[in-house]
């Protein structure tokens, strides 16, 4: 009686595919961590940011984002609430040392501003905005989520 050594096709079938799926599972790993720190980097510049370059999409809803930390607001309805420039109503915080780096009518490549990175709405675009102007300046720029 013969005996052989060799592997069956169908065990290193499923060693291979132990093998791999052990690698996904360590990959996700490194993903989560990395991503959890990514999130707590951003969610720390975006506490600290002030918002002064700003980018305007001029195509429907006034629309401006910060080109640092990618907060955006709406400026329609009740305005701007937080992303406010000289010229507009309300006096809130920075008012006076925000600018306008950039102007388009490419939504695409305005959004585009966003790098992946999750939504961060200020003023009346923030989760919080009950309409009219009723919450404070850091009320409307707390960061949620991520
Ligand atoms: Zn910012």
């Amino acid at each position: 009686m013969a005996t052989s050594t060799q592997i069956p096709d169908a065990v290193q079938y499923e060693l291979t595919l132990g093998s791999l799926t052990a690698q996904l599972d360590a990959y996700q790993k490194v993903v989560e961590v990395a991503t959890g720190k990514r999130d707590a980097a951003l969610r720390d510049l975006r506490t600290h940011c002030r918002h002064l370059h700003l980018i305007e999409l001029e195509l429907g809803p006034p629309h401006r984002m910060c080109t640092v930390c990618g907060a955006e607001e709406r400026g329609w309805a009740y305005g701007y609430h937080v992303l406010v420039m000289q010229g507009d109503m309300g006096n809130p915080p920075y008012k006076q040392d925000r600018v306008l780096v950039e102007r388009t009518t490419d939504s695409h490549y305005f959004y585009g501003r966003r790098l992946n990175r999750p939504i961060f709405g200020v003023g009346q675009s923030h989760p919080d905005f009950p309409g009219a102007g009723l919450r404070t300046y850091e009320q409307l720029t707390r960061v949620t989520g991520e």
